[in-house]
């Protein structure tokens, strides 16, 4: 984590270096009082089946809506939250708001799937099954109608543990992702084990495919590596609509990026998902895409 919240050299961030400071200590008592105030949004990105144009869920994302800040995006505190367990508690907040959307959703007439992100700490909460049910049963949101995305490295901090609490969520009838495929440390023979659902390519590979002939070689395989092993296959990160006429022809099951939409307010996504009209992607088809 510590990498990857490097890059975007927040502020926030750096304060936690030295764990006991008093920055540190007030950025975890912001926190707390940020779910209390009613400071965290959920927004929404859609996921569209690339071969039908149809919405078929959507990834939550979550920002802090803060008074002197603004909107402060989710890499500025989620490594934060997950160095200091706060994690566990946004996570709860997240689900719970994911689950309660999923409901709504169903009663517009929309069956969508809700893709939450989850942290090593989730995983290490053998508890987490069981209060995930408990969170959707009074709703009756059925538990396919939640995907949970859990990245290479998340599972590779303790592959057993987290392999346990997998085993169990997938019993329960909840979808599993890996997210960031392709960008983390597990082997093929965990890969194997795991009873995932769907691979979600790495942004990194989809954004770059267009210009770099190992990168869409990358995308491809990944692609018929998810299909081989059973899987359903995600692009994120998808920005064009060459990028979608690709991925469409390579077999992808489905895509997510800002060429169909950035993250929005979870109340605006009903009325965005009603207004939908897939591209026409026959022109951009009949261009040689791949050597
Ligand atoms: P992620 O789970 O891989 O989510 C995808 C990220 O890629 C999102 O960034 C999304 O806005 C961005 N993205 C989607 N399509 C495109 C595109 O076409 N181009 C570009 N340049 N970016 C695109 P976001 O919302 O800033 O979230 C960043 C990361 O923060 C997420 O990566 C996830 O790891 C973490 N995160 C966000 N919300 C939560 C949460 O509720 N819980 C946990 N544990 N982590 C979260
Ligand atoms: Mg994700
Ligand atoms: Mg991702
Ligand atoms: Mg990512």
């Amino acid at each position: 984590y510590a990498a990857k919240a490097r890059q975007c050299g927040s502020l926030i961030y750096h304060a936690q270096l030295d764990a006991g400071s008093q920055e540190s200590l007030s950025l975890l008592t912001e926190l707390r009082r940020a779910v209390e105030d009613d400071e965290l949004r959920l927004f929404l990105q859609p996921k569209i089946d690339l071969q039908k144009g149809r919405v078929v869920g959507a990834e939550a994302l979550v920002r802090w809506q803060h008074p002197q800040r603004g909107l402060v995006p989710p890499m500025q505190f989620i490594p934060f939250a997950e160095q200091t367990g706060f994690i566990r508690m946004l996570s709860a907040w997240v689900l719970a708001g994911a689950a309660r959307f999923a409901r709504q959703a169903l009663d517009a007439g929309l069956a969508l799937r809700l893709s939450v992100n989850l942290s090593t700490r989730d995983l290490m909460d053998q508890d987490l099954p069981a209060k995930i049910e408990a969170m959707l049963a009074p709703l009756q949101v059925p538990p396919a109608s939640l995907c949970l995305e859990i990245t290479e490295s998340a599972i590779m901090d303790d592959p057993e543990r987290a392999l346990s609490t997998l085993e169990h969520l997938h019993a329960m009838g909840f979808k599993l992702s890996i997210d960031d495929f392709g960008t983390g440390y597990s082997s093929l023979a965990y890969l194997k084990r795991l009873p995932v659902d769907e691979l979600k390519i790495d942004k990194s590979f989809v954004m770059a495919m267009e210009r770099d002939l190992d990168d869409a070689r990358i995308v491809r395989s990944t692609i018929e590596l998810a299909h081989n092993l059973g899987l359903s296959v995600v692009a994120e990160g998808l920005e064009t609509i060459k990028a979608w006429a690709m991925l469409a022809r390579l077999g992808c099951d489905e895509g997510q990026g800002y060429y169909i939409c950035k993250p929005m307010p979870m109340e605006q996504f009903i009325a965005w998902a009603q207004s939908w009209q897939p591209p026409d992607t026959s022109a951009v088809m009949a261009e040689s895409l791949m050597a």
